[in-house]
């Protein structure tokens, strides 16, 4: 699906880009330049990127001497553009808005936040890496399948638009903002930069994104997944 010569062109574009707008002298700066210009194999990067393996990531700056931060983040924007329309594509094959575990149906990732859409607030997980929206209940953690009503919680005022959902099994939280329709990849993007106020408070209270997860259940509902609870 992903051709790496494809990719590197993509890379450099957002490197160069980035090597304009950089402070000088920063570590973030130097590895934007290194990687606009440098001939660099991403083939084995690819896997470790979507996979989310941040130590193989670092251990690849590490050899190139590069800020591992800044690699993530300038490999995760190339990739972008390549997850959406691997999003788009697999959904004219099939009804995204059904999956029904906690990550992305598209390329695994845990959603970065919920949007609660239109009148009905249905509440529909977003992956912010691919733009892949799903439908999800509202008493139920994406993480670790709690549907314990006693276990999930809201931060938050009432009344407010935005708010956090947080889990006590797992420790987990999912933003949540309401949209009056599911948002455009760019915009979703936008809106999860806007809301890291959330993701502030959501730490503050001891909650993390993701939860302690077992990926073999995530998402399924433990009243489902597990006949002895109660
Ligand atoms: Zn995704
Ligand atoms: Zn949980």
């Amino acid at each position: 699906m992903l051709d790496p010569e494809e990719v590197r062109g993509e890379l450099q574009r957002v490197a160069g880009n980035l090597a304009e707008t950089a402070e000088p002298r920063t570590a973030g700066h130097r590895t934007a330049e290194v990687l606009a210009t440098a001939p660099i194999d991403l083939a084995p990067l690819l896997g470790p990127v979507l996979d989310g393996d941040r130590g193989a990531i670092e251990r690849e700056a590490f050899r190139l001497q590069l800020d591992p931060a800044a690699l993530g983040q300038v490999l995760d924007l190339a990739l972008q553009p390549f997850l959406w329309q691997a999003m788009a594509q697999l959904a004219t094959l099939t009804d995204i808005d059904r999956w029904d575990r906690g990550y992305c149906p598209v390329c695994g990732a845990w959603p970065a936040l919920a949007e609660l859409v239109g009148p009905e607030k249905k509440r529909t997980l977003r992956c912010v890496r691919c733009a892949a929206g799903w439908t999800w209940a509202v008493l139920l953690c994406p993480y670790c399948g709690s549907d314990d009503h006693r276990r999930l919680g809201v931060l938050m005022e009432e009344g407010s638009p935005e708010r956090v959902d947080v889990c006590d099994e797992c420790h987990g939280y999912v933003k949540a903002v309401a949209s009056y329709t599911p948002s455009s990849p760019a915009k979703l993007v936008a809106e999860d930069v806007a809301t890291a106020d959330l993701d502030l408070v959501a730490a503050e209270a001891g909650y993390k994104r993701p939860g302690d997860v077992d990926v073999t259940t995530a998402g399924i509902p433990r009243s489902r997944s597990d006949p002895r609870s109660d």
